[in-house]
């Protein structure tokens, strides 16, 4: 019988008594030795073979065996194949192995029909390392095993007890290494397990540190609040209480310069044009002071609205001209780019930017005052910038500190509050303040504002 491939059989024999079980046995592995399989592959086609062996001989009588080398044209490489066409045909035309782990020997084991014959067929793959049987390797192999006279069951026996002494050496070999392989691992683990003990217990540790440290954390936010909460009450309280003798001295004062009063020595019309002047300046800072308070203390609350800045810019323009300044110092108000609208406060974005211009024009000499509105994104920048001394870094966030004023620098009057006030106004219309500038640089107020409201 030859194979699907047209491949000349190896060797062909007969299985019709018990002892030739023990030669097919044989010359399974010497065939499968031949044909290049590695040694534990050897002994598992001839055990595969003999099991199968002793089952056809005992169902059906026996077999014709054959071995042959096979091409396998899917691309898998060479196969050793066994053929065993049974002498009866197979009970019901099937076949089960005995012992189910046979099947797990070979690649392959089955029945198969070809051409109206019926054999049980296992094969398995030669390695591809093995050397390639030539035609004339195979007619010489055709002949040696031709020639090799079967031995005995002796033999055999003594042949299967060496091969199952190497597979059970193997077999412990294997263990110790997995025993070996098992403790390693065991050991890594418990590093492991050190390992991450230490890191929970660290973890747990720092944990708590910042429990703790968030609740302190919460008690001195909550002082903080609180004082900063009687501060303001403080503040509007005072000032509320001061406005009202403030306006009255103001007021007695006018009443004493009044033509229709006594006339006044010139020394006494100077001492009540101080005492006037002073009670004035205590007006513009407790007004402050209660402004910045009301800012502070939540009940500001902006009345939001669409503001176009144009007239709003026309209107910063026409107060502020009205206001005498330098002669050298020219109040530059750019026309802002249109559509020029945001959502906004219009009293308070006025308040804020009249607060900038005016410290501007208090603190330049000479050069320009500009206003200028830039749209950037969904934001707009208002900038107020001069060409007056500048302000040292290190002074940037103090200014916005209450009562702060530069030191040193001229002092031209003023409370030290408008720019904590104007500032604290850009963060509740949504926005910010900052400041950039370097002595005998000018400043730069930016006023950064959403176009959408807070
Ligand atoms: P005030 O102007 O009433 O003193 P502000 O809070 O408005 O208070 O300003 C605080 C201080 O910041 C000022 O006293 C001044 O020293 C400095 N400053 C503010 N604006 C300018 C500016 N445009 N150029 C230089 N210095 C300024």
């Amino acid at each position: 019988m030859s194979g699907p491939t047209g491949a000349a059989p190896l060797l062909q024999m007969t299985l019709r008594v018990e002892h030739d079980i023990f030669v097919v046995r044989q010359r399974g592995r010497e065939v499968a030795a031949a044909a290049g399989l590695e040694h534990q592959d050897q002994v598992r086609v001839a055990t595969a073979l003999s099991e199968v062996a002793r089952d056809l001989l005992r169902t059906v009588g026996g077999a014709d065996v054959t071995f042959i080398i096979v091409h396998d044209p899917a691309g898998g490489g060479r196969h050793l194949r066994v053929d065993l066409a049974p002498v009866r045909p197979l009970p019901d035309g099937h076949y089960e192995p005995q012992s189910g782990a046979v099947a797990r020997l070979v690649d392959m084991l089955g029945v198969v029909t070809e051409e109206g014959d019926t054999v049980v067929r296992m094969s398995r793959r030669v390695p591809a390392t093995a050397a390639a049987l030539t035609p004339e390797r195979l007619a010489e192999l055709h002949t040696e095993l031709g020639r090799n006279a079967p031995g005995s069951a002796i033999d055999e026996l003594a042949a299967q007890n060496a091969q199952l002494i190497a597979a059970l050496d193997e077999v412990r070999s294997q263990r110790d290494e997995l025993a070996v392989l098992n403790e390693e691992l065991a050991e890594t683990n418990r590093g492991v397990m050190a390992l991450y003990n230490q890191l929970t217990e660290e973890l747990e540790e720092t944990n708590r540190g910042v429990v703790a440290l968030y609740a302190e954390l919460d008690e001195k936010s909550a002082q903080l609040r609180a004082a900063s909460e009687s501060k303001s009450r403080f503040l509007a309280n005072v000032s509320h209480e001061l406005r009202a003798p403030v306006t009255a001295i103001m007021g007695l004062g006018r009443l004493l310069g009044d033509s229709a009063s006594d006339p006044l020595t010139a020394e006494q019309a100077r001492q009540v044009g101080l005492i006037r002047s002073s009670a004035s300046d205590l007006l513009t800072l407790v007004n402050e002071l209660l402004d910045l308070a009301k800012a502070e203390s939540g009940r500001l609350e902006p009345t939001w609205a669409e503001v176009d800045l144009r007239p709003l810019f026309g209107q910063l323009r026409g107060t502020l001209r009205a206001l005498p300044t330098r002669p050298d110092v020219e109040l530059v108000v750019e026309e802002p780019p249109a559509p020029a609208t945001l959502r906004s406060d219009e009293v308070l974005l006025a308040q804020v930017l009249r607060n900038l211009l005016h410290n501007g024009l208090k603190f330049t000499e000479r050069g320009e005052v500009r206003l200028r509105a830039e749209r950037r994104g969904d934001r707009w920048l208002l900038a107020v910038s001069d060409t007056g001394p500048g302000i040292p870094p290190e002074q940037h966030d103090r200014i916005f500190e209450e009562f702060y004023q530069v030191p040193g620098a001229t002092r031209v009057g003023g409370t030290g509050l408008g720019l904590p006030y104007a500032r604290r106004l850009a963060t509740l219309l949504g926005g910010t303040l900052e400041l950039s500038s370097e002595p005998g640089r000018g400043s730069t107020f930016t006023v950064s504002l959403p176009t959408g409201g807070a």
